[in-house]
């Protein structure tokens, strides 16, 4: 599996000072050039839009999305309820490091309760986060699957080795990708070596290829 995003959350009681310890979490996250996304969880059946407002309008109109365009932001309002899984999947369009909850206490995410804030080290907090996104940054530039073939457990294992500074090598990185039935087959590196000759080899003899860069096959068995 390729790494998962890292989560983090801030979960506890009402003005329990959750959002003062999100945004110190940010502001941290974001000063060390990490690419942060924040979602606000609240048990309250309202959302973001005040009555009367256009957008307002347009979701009681029947819209089932919304999209608040202006020259600052895009606020993309769904108008259904989510659940974090689906979250998580909608932001995993972004190129993101991580993402920091506020509430969601009945999830199992690591987090901190601000109402411990007397036994929380905060710089230990941010070090471990940058910690995770850093081995996440590193874990998901690999392949993602999990063969073990350089020697470690899983890819996780690989990149948390790099972390530490190992010079170690993923056994199937390479630039040729095989897919069979959506499965990635691992390739070491003399299969993929003799794919990416040949198939370079014919495709440059055909007539208007100019570039080689980022080319897709799909083989299909059904007979046309
Ligand atoms: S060889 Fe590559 S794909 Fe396989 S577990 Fe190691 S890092 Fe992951």
């Amino acid at each position: 599996m390729k790494g998962d995003l890292p989560v983090f959350a801030v979960t506890g009681k009402k003005d329990s000072g959750k959002t003062t310890m999100v945004t110190s979490i940010i502001e941290e996250l974001t000063k060390n050039g990490y690419y942060t996304a924040s979602v606000k969880h609240t048990r309250g059946e309202y959302g973001i839009d005040k009555e009367g407002t256009d957008t307002w309008k347009h979701g009681k109109a029947g819209a089932a999305i919304v999209v608040f365009s202006t020259p600052m932001e895009t606020t993309i309002s769904i108008k259904a309820k989510k659940s974090l899984n689906e979250i998580l999947k909608i932001l995993s369009q972004f190129d993101l490091d991580v993402v920091i909850v506020e509430g969601m206490k009945e999830e199992d995410i690591p987090g901190i309760d601000p109402s411990k804030a007397d036994e929380i080290d905060m710089n230990e907090v941010v070090q471990n986060l940058c910690r995770r996104i850093d081995i996440y940054r590193i874990e998901r530039e690999l392949p993602g699957l999990d063969c073990g073939r350089c020697g470690y457990t899983n890819c996780d294992a690989m990149a948390e080795a790099r972390y530490r500074g190992e010079e170690v090598e993923c056994s199937v990185e390479s630039n040729v990708v095989l897919e069979i039935q959506g499965e990635r087959i691992p390739l070491s590196s003399f299969p993929a070596k003799m794919l990416k000759g040949g198939i370079e080899g014919m495709l440059r003899s055909l007539k208007g290829v100019e570039s080689l860069d980022d080319v897709i096959i799909k083989l299909n068995q059904e007979e046309r």
